[in-house]
């Protein structure tokens, strides 16, 4: 039987088309030639260099689901997912990854979304050119999943706001030029008393406290923020006073959906390594891919990823469409993350003790992977969101 290759020379799977796979193909070559040969030093000396973020502008990765006015590409959500997939695919870091992306994905889409023309050229136009890193600022030291309840206030003082809190878990909180903020702008905060205020890493006051240390994702930041007393002008109020809520809620569509194509794409990365591993290891005079027991396992791991695959697909394709999709978007994340974290620790076994060792990268796979049932909405948290869907 021959062994087909699921990446590359694929038909293109809806709701991609050709023209989505070529990008898929610039992009794989691309992360293989340029990230992934550097992985292990980043790793290592937990950050990838800032240079990065130009290069990766200059290729207009940064910007593909941005319209061309801004210095984007002017495509759409789909050319963003190829690149997500395929980085993770290619690359084989959730750091790197969680830095760009939490760059591209998470903190300028706010600013694209309910920013005015003068924030956009502030911004966005720096930010798709890579002169300017971002953060997404929502977490703090007492609120995490209960978004609602953070304290974190800004208070209304003439033209200024003046902020006062923390936030913590900020990615490229340590590096970002610039934080899109939740504050409470009301005295009871909640649901109807969030703001968004975009916070620069000059303004006095804003301290960054420490760059965690974490258990996988090392090449990226992760930092935890305060303030004292810093005053933000009125005009870096983001959309409207009080209209927060609704901007968390927009953006953890895309975030959830793109930490699912990110698993999808590990995903892919894990069964091919773990098949050309088990091809070529031999234990008791046969390629240990020969046993059924591996070969069985393999075959589980190759059909959740895929149906992990179909599921995220379908709920991308409702995304694009701008169809309602918050369940199949909460189960795509439930499902490709808990998926992601299985097959790593099967590939890691496969792998025996060569899995545990760093070289592989399968050991920092499985770290990497701890992070999906936590990061952009716990498993916890999916469930009740799916629950309340089905009415219960
Ligand atoms: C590496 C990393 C990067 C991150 N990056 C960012 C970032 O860039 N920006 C940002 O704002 N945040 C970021 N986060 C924060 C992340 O979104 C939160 O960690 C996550 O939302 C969970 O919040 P928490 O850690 O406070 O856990 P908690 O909310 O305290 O939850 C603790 C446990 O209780 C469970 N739980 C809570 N409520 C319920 C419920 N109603 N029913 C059942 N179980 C429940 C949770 O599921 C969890 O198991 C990051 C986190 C990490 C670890």
């Amino acid at each position: 039987m021959t062994v087909v290759k699921d990446s590359g020379a694929r038909a293109p799977l809806p709701p991609f088309g050709e023209e989505h796979e070529e990008l898929r193909e610039t992009v794989a070559r691309f992360v293989a030639a340029e990230i992934a040969p550097h992985v292990d030093e980043w790793e290592s000396s937990r950050e990838f260099p800032r240079e990065l973020y130009r290069r990766c502008a200059e290729l207009g990765f940064l910007g593909l689901k941005f319209p061309e006015a801004y210095g984007g590409q002017g495509g759409t959500h789909l050319h963003d997912a190829v690149w997500v997939e395929e980085l993770a695919h290619s690359g084989g870091s959730g750091g790197v990854a969680a830095g760009l992306n939490a760059h591209t994905s998470i903190a300028m889409p706010p600013i694209f979304n309910f920013g005015s023309e003068e924030q956009k050229q502030r911004w966005l136009v720096p930010g798709i050119a890579g002169a300017k890193i971002g953060a997404l600022g929502i977490t703090e030291p007492g609120a995490g999943s209960d978004v609602a309840s953070i304290t974190t206030n800004a208070r209304r003082d003439g033209d200024t706001y003046i902020v006062n809190g923390a936030k913590t878990f900020i990615t490229n909180g340590v590096r970002a030029d610039f934080l899109v903020c939740a504050c409470k702008t009301t005295e009871d905060g909640g649901r109807g008393g969030i703001s968004f205020l975009v916070l620069e890493r000059e303004m006095p006051g804003y301290v960054v406290s420490r760059k965690l240390e974490k258990m996988g994702w090392h090449s990226s930041d992760t930092g935890e923020l305060s303030f004292t007393d810093v005053e933000v002008p009125a005009e870096n109020l983001l959309g409207e006073e009080n209209g927060g809520f609704k901007l968390i809620m927009a953006n953890f569509a895309w975030e959830r959906l793109l930490m699912s194509i990110g698993a999808v794409g590990a995903m892919r990365r894990l069964i091919e390594t773990t098949v050309a591993y088990a091809l070529d290891r031999e234990a008791f005079g046969r390629p240990i891919g020969k046993f059924q027991a591996i070969r069985h396992q393999i075959a589980e791991m190759a059909t959740e990823a895929e149906a992990a695959r179909a599921q995220t697909y379908d709920a991308l394709r409702l995304f694009h469409e701008g169809r309602e999709c918050i369940r199949e978007v909460s189960m795509s994340k439930l499902l490709t993350q808990r998926a992601a974290l299985r097959i790593a620790d099967q590939s890691l076994q496969i792998h025996g003790g060569y899995g545990y060792m760093r070289e592989y990268g399968i050991e920092r796979a499985v770290r990497d992977a701890r992070l999906g049932p936590i990061g952009g909405g716990t498993d916890e948290i999916m469930k009740e969101i799916i629950g309340k869907t089905m009415g219960l």
